[in-house]
């Protein structure tokens, strides 16, 4: 059998989006490569949920009683199940913690890895990996000469898909190593604007540097009140490493990528970092003083103005337009 075993977090009793797709994904590999999705769920809480994995395809999840939201005790329960099962891959939705996890197993296993991930395909009995490279100009293909392959998607890399069946849970003892023992998780904050779901939003107004300081944003914050509905507020990174607006809304390479019905741009230059991870969005409006900034190349409508003129006169007629 070439089982495939899925890292799935949880969190107040709810499984996280990218490990839905994940399992989803693995689902659909296994059935092409002969065997089965399995998934892993750790700490307190995760039999109450376990149970929901089937319906997204998994077979069998086990349950670990370990400290969650830590590397080592993770990979000590993944390691166990690995040694005692027959899988051939390791499939992670992504996030911070997938990469810890992920890169500690393959240490543990001695095994190959493939990290941001965009897809990945079956050919002839065996799993395929494409990760962009180059700033995302071109796609490498991984494929894994080692035992267990370890691929960690990027973030929104695979969707959910429900429609599955019923998944056996088995709950798993876990002896934990020494080096589990150094880290404790002490408390688990949220940053400003997580509660925002940026990734599942319809709309996305994002500001840049050129919003000119940290209350510049008021501007995109008013715009998407006004839009209201499934809207939200995002960030370049420039703006989020000068402290103008919280990490949790970064858009592009190191941050998220989102995919909205509009994403409208104001005073972002659209550099291929900020670019591949808003590209996919339906509809890309600009707003740019600057007639030959790189966005233009790329936006199905383009605005050159100042942000501080039309903004504020964009907030008003969507008012008025919704009376
Ligand atoms: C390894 C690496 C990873 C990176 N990851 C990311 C990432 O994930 N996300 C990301 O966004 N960036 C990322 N970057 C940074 C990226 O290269 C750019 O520096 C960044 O996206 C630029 O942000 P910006 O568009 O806000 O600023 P700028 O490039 O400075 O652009 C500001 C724009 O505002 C316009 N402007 C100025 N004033 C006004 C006005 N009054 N009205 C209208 N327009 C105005 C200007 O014409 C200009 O085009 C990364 C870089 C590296 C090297």
């Amino acid at each position: 059998m070439a089982n495939i075993l899925v890292y799935a977090l949880h969190y107040e009793g709810a499984i996280n989006k990218n490990s839905l797709g994940a399992v989803s994904e693995a689902s659909k590999l296994a059935g092409a490569i002969g065997g089965e999705a399995h998934a892993i769920l750790i700490g307190d809480g995760a039999a109450d949920v376990a149970g929901q994995l089937g319906n997204f395809g998994a077979k069998k999840v086990y349950t670990a009683d370990a400290p969650a939201g830590l590397a080592q005790p993770a990979i000590d329960a993944m390691a166990k199940v690995i040694g005692e099962g027959d899988y051939k891959y390791v499939l992670f939705g992504g996030g911070l913690l997938g990469f810890e996890i992920g890169a500690g197993l393959a240490a543990r296993l001695g095994a190959g890895v493939a990290m941001e991930v965009t897809a990945v395909r079956a050919d002839g009995g065996e799993l395929i990996a494409e990760r962009p490279i180059l700033g995302d100009s071109s796609i490498s293909e991984i494929k894994f000469r080692s035992p267990v392959g370890i691929i960690i998607g990027r973030l929104n890399a695979f969707e959910a898909v429900e429609g599955g069946g019923d998944a056996a849970v088995e709950s798993l003892a876990v002896e934990l190593s020494p080096q589990a023992g150094q880290a404790t998780l002490r408390t688990r904050g949220e940053q400003r604007g997580a509660d925002v779901d940026i990734e599942g939003a319809d709309i996305l107004v994002a500001g840049g540097r050129g919003l000119g300081k940290a209350e510049g944003f008021e501007l995109c914050d008013q715009l998407a009140a006004a839009f209201g509905g499934n809207s939200a507020v995002a960030a370049t990174r420039a703006v989020v490493d000068a402290g103008w607006y919280p990490y949790a809304a970064q858009i592009g390479q190191t941050g998220k990528t989102v995919a909205p019905k509009l994403y409208l741009a104001a005073g972002i230059s659209g550099a291929i970092q900020h670019k591949v991870g808003m590209q996919a969005s339906e509809n890309i409006v600009a707003i740019n003083k600057d007639s030959n900034a790189p966005i233009f190349e790329f936006s199905d409508l383009g605005i050159v103005g100042d942000l501080n003129k039309i903004l504020p006169k964009l907030t008003e007629a969507i008012k008025a337009k919704k009376g």
